[in-house]
């Protein structure tokens, strides 16, 4: 998920590693490390915290070495706290790896490795990997890679080191991004082209399934079983800029682009033999069949994912949700008490509303399950459970996959506790797993054309306010729609349930006046469109969020956002990436400062 760096050639390699991992630094991370070849052996230096502060000052309690050869890694931790035992690279002296990624069978691995004796050091799923390749080594490191990754499942990007086999690197990837750069005489692998473009601007493509091996003669690829392929060699015209925006105009468009690895990265650890399975964080479905109530806390995004949470499980589960706000809820004695459950969402996992209302929720004796995307953040570390969601680092401050993975986690959640209390069959709770992990592929189809979202913004891009209308669940996805637009365009916009606006809100409604219409549940369908209706018949310009296969009559509607076909539950998870891009384009036009909105600030931790 975060920085992988190597390199070999003949000039001495450790401050060329170090560098390379400063240029991944804007990825975001929580320790760095690297392993060299020095001597015989492999010799290791890694740090939690900043490179300056952990890594670099540890370097330099070290003698020097003219090693030319090593990888270095910048984590962003996943499985294990930020520690330097839980830091990469992670081996036994006789294999070394870095990894970027998630090993989703790691324990069955590991259980597997420490009936054959192995131990194990660090929480990481990493180890099991570079445990499993040192069983499989017994001379050709070839052939103990194509063993371990046959037993493999996950995102991995991985750089490995055998000592017994100086100055050579080998590197493999699957989804997890990584590059191989040629130069003159040496060669790198690096996580993107931004950490080795003072070197080099040629550089290869590792695909999925490829596997890289690079020494002192230079490059050469095979596929998983290790036959040789070829490579056409790119060259990076990037800058250093647009290199760490993956070529994307700004952070938050390649972090709405990640969102279908992202929500696989959080749901696929979770599903064991087609069901939901929360047991990692002891969340079992005896508990969850037990809780009196359950809350949901949090604040912005992490609150409008609770909403969908709601209705997720009070329509699936017939259970009871109570969604707070974080500043609200701490302030306001809640009816929280022991035997309930209070779930509180938190990308970084340090909004302070959010922790205090986490603090609170323990102090009346709830469980407290914490869901948040940055591990041993203070609310993971308080709560009595906790979720990573595996979103990766968010750059943009305004959130787009840290959002879509919590909503994503609320569906696994609502299957489970509708499951574990008899209210759907171990066969509706198989199917609706399956269509939830179908998601990602819809998702991407979404993100395949964005001519429509662009053409959007460019209708509502001048306007002083906007609506943002829908029921049920299109109703909450609204509310996260407005605050995208809200964020990062300064536009006044207000989400409001369909119905509800006949009470007072139409009187808003003038000549032009944009709606944004979230139509995606057919239940609901003819309902909305008569509210529909009477916003346009007052002026109202409407653009509607829909199957595209949907035919709307032009007195409706006067542009439609077409989603691709998926059962109307999961249609709110697929069409956030429409309410996302039609905020960002409007931004854009506006000439909106995208990734740092004014006002805002990325993790609130002040009250
Ligand atoms: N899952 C691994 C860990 O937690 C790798 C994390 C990363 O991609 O930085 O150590």
């Amino acid at each position: 998920m975060c920085g992988i760096v190597g390199f070999v050639g003949k000039q001495a390699c450790t401050s060329i590693l170090v560098n390379a991992l400063r240029k991944l630094e804007y990825r975001g991370y929580d320790s760095a490390g690297i392993a060299i070849f020095e001597g015989e052996r492999i010799k290791t230096v890694k740090a939690q915290g900043k490179i300056s502060e952990g890594l670099e000052a540890k370097l330099k309690t070290e003698p020097i070495f003219h090693a030319t050869c090593g990888i270095g890694h910048t984590r962003w931790a996943t499985h294990g706290e930020p520690s330097d035992v839980n830091s990469h690279p992670i081996g036994n002296g006789r294999v070394s790896i870095v990894h970027n990624g998630i090993i989703e069978n790691y324990r069955e691995i590991k259980a597997f490795l420490t009936s054959k004796g192995y131990g194990f050091e660090s929480e990481t799923d990493t180890e099991t990997v570079a445990k499993l390749l040192d069983y499989y080594y017994e001379g050709d490191p070839m052939e103990a890679i194509e063993k371990a990754l046959e037993d493999i499942q996950g995102a991995y990007a991985l750089g490995i080191i055998f000592r017994e086999h100086k100055n050579k690197i080998y590197a493999v990837r699957k989804d997890s991004p990584l590059i191989v750069g040629k130069g003159d005489g040496e060669s790198y692998i690096a996580s993107d082209v931004t950490a080795i473009l003072e070197h080099t601007r040629e550089y290869y493509c590792l695909e999925r399934g490829e596997i890289a091996v690079l020494d002192e003669r230079g490059i050469h690829f095979t596929d998983m079983h290790g036959e040789p392929i070829e490579k056409e060699l790119q060259t990076a015209t990037w800058d250093v800029e647009s290199a760490q925006k993956g070529g994307y105009e700004h952070f938050m468009l390649k972090e709405i682009h990640e969102q279908p690895e992202a929500v696989k990265n959080t749901l696929s650890p979770r599903v064991k033999d087609g069901l939901p399975d929360f047991s990692e964080c002891g969340l079992t479905a005896e508990k969850l069949r037990e809780y009196k109530h359950i809350f949901i806390v949090g604040c912005g995004s992490a609150m409008h994912s609770g909403m969908v949470g709601k209705y997720l499980i009070e329509d699936l589960a017939r259970t009871p949700v109570i969604v707070d706000i974080a500043s609200e809820f701490r302030y306001r004695n809640p009816l929280v008490s022991s035997g309930d459950l209070v779930v509180i969402v938190s990308q970084s996992g340090e909004t302070a509303d959010t922790l205090e209302a986490l603090k609170l929720s323990k102090a009346k004796g709830a469980d407290t399950l914490a869901v948040v995307n940055v591990v041993g953040s203070s609310i993971a570390r308080e709560a009595d459970m906790v979720i990573y969601t595996n979103a990766g680092p968010e750059i943009s401050v305004c959130s787009t996959k840290a959002y879509a993975v919590q909503v994503a986690f609320m569906y696994l959640l609502a299957f489970e506790v509708a499951y574990s209390r008899g209210k759907i069959d171990e066969e509706e709770c198989k199917r609706l797993t399956a269509g939830l992990l179908a998601v990602p592929e819809k998702i991407q189809m979404c993100l395949d054309d964005m001519s429509g979202y662009q053409f959007v913004a460019s209708k509502i891009f001048n306007a002083d306010s906007l609506l943002y209308i829908g029921r049920g669940l299109d109703n909450a996805l609204s509310m996260e729609g407005s605050l995208k637009l809200k964020e990062i365009s300064y536009i006044h916009s207000e989400a409001y349930a369909a119905g509800e606006l006949k009470h007072g809100t139409i009187s808003l409604i003038e000549d032009g006046t944009p709606v944004i219409v979230a139509a995606t549940q057919s239940a609901l369908f003819e309902k909305t469109l008569s509210n529909v209706r009477s916003v346009k018949s007052r002026g109202a310009k409407v653009v509607m969020i829909c199957r595209e296969s949907e035919a709307i009559d032009a007195n409706c509607a006067d542009y439609k956002v077409g989603l691709p076909d998926a059962e109307d539950l999961f249609l709110p998870l697929i069409s956030v990436v429409a309410m996302q891009l039609i905020a960002y384009y409007t931004a854009v036009q506006r000439g909106c400062d995208v990734d740092k909105p004014r006002n805002l600030a990325k993790s609130v931790t002040v009250e």
